[in-house]
């Protein structure tokens, strides 16, 4: 057994870290203000914008996507220890300069398109100068997504989509839209939900109300669609396996879901650290007292726990199998254990972990999210128990 990171990667990680100080920062620190009042302005929106480009020429930015759409076909143990150094950082800009787990980014999925159509639209998504989302989620649909109600009714020369997509990440801004929608409900996924891409502006495809959430301004809106008429060939995979086609990724997307959490851990762990080590009270400074001690301790074992299995996970991955435990232990594990980290932040900030403007107070509302999005951790535990035998 080899634990350790292999040269290359370590290679990439560390011109990836010099690209984020010396072209990020810069950014971020023009930006301080606004992002004091968890504000995304329009300037600060280009300004992510221009430094995605900037990434993608790079190749950081769809580096997971495969060659031939001009991706790297990095694996995905490389893909996960590059989200994990961008969260580390803490800068809020990284997220703008990686592709997933943010669901505006390339995803795989869209290799399953007829080639023609796959080479119009995914090279622009590559290269970041065009956005997606990923519209499954519908107000009756939730951890139940196998029951959408939305339904493609072939018709002559289309399909037409009706129904109603909620919290959808980019949906008002996304130039195409990945949408599931039953083509037979009764079969669910073993059949019965395809995929379609959907290009913004196709009559009958209108965004709804913007939502926002307890963690600030994720960008969520509701999609409706009425007589949306979508041409056969922008049917991703095959009609009535849409399903299948989104799961191939899922375990991958999960290790870099699990990467995130590790990196934000790691961040407030650090700024914890520096916390105690200055703010004195009673004569001495705060990581003095064991009960401060202990807290950080204990996060610095739950980070290093979840830190392996998530490299486990993607080397199970890239192995070839389909770890779907492993992959629901990782998303339950560690978007559990950055909410416990992030809540001993606060605990050691005192006052200023609460204060809006202090640095941790919108982290401990952001990753609330984790639990909830891309499978509840309830979810994850039922996976889990049916791999036991239950
Ligand atoms: C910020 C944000 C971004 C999102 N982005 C996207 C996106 O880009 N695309 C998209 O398609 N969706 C997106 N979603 C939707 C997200 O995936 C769902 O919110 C999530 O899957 C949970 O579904 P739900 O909200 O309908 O909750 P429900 O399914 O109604 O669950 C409510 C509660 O019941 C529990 N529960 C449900 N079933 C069981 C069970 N069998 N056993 C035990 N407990 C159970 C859940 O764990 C939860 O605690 C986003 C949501 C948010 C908040």
């Amino acid at each position: 057994m080899d634990f350790s990171i292999p040269d290359e990667y370590a290679e990439m990680v560390s011109t990836f870290r010099a690209f984020l100080d010396r072209e990020v920062r810069p950014v971020e620190e023009a930006f301080l203000r606004e992002l004091q009042e968890d504000e995304l302005t329009p300037q600060m929106k280009e300004a992510g914008l221009g430094l995605r480009r900037r990434s993608a020429e790079l190749g950081f930015y769809a580096a997971h996507m495969p060659e031939e759409v001009g991706g790297w076909g990095l694996s995905n143990l490389g893909y996960t220890l590059l989200v994990e150094a961008g969260a580390s950082t803490g800068l809020r800009f990284a997220t703008f300069v990686l592709g997933p787990p943010n669901p505006e980014s390339p995803n795989p999925i869209l290799m399953d398109l007829p080639l023609e159509v796959r080479d119009r639209h995914v090279p622009p998504l590559v290269r970041g100068e065009t956005t997606m989302c990923f519209a499954l989620t519908e107000p009756e649909a939730g951890s139940d997504a196998q029951a959408i109600r939305t339904t493609a009714v072939r018709d002559g020369d289309a399909w037409v989509l009706n129904g109603r997509k909620h919290f959808i990440t980019n949906g008002a801004n996304a130039d195409v839209a990945v949408i599931f929608a039953a083509n037979d409900r009764e079969k669910r996924a073993n059949g019965g939900i395809t995929a379609f891409l959907v290009e913004r502006g196709t009559p009958g495809l209108t965004v709804g109300k913007q939502q926002r959430t307890l963690a600030g301004d994720t960008n969520q809106a509701e999609l409706v669609l009425e007589d949306c008429r979508v041409p056969p060939e922008h049917v991703i995979g095959e009609v009535g396996f849409g399903f299948q086609s989104a799961m191939k990724f899922l375990n991958s997307g999960r290790a870099y879901i699990g990467a995130m959490c590790v990196g934000i851990a790691d961040h407030l762990i650090r700024i914890s650290v520096e916390q105690a080590r200055n703010r004195e009270a009673f004569g001495r400074p705060i990581g003095k007292y064991q009960a401060i001690q202990w807290m950080l301790a204990d996060s610095a074992v739950e980070v290093h726990a979840a830190r392996l299995m998530t490299y486990h996970l993607a080397w199970l991955v890239d192995r070839g199998d389909y770890p779907i435990r492993e992959s629901s232990m990782v998303k339950l594990n560690n978007t559990e254990m950055v909410g416990r980290v992030a809540d001993r932040a606060v605990q050691v900030f005192g006052g200023m972990g609460l204060l809006t403007e202090g640095p941790v107070e919108r982290i401990f509302r952001w990753v609330r999210m984790l639990r909830i999005v891309e499978g509840t951790s309830e979810v994850q535990r039922l996976i889990i128990a049916r791999s036991l035998g239950l």
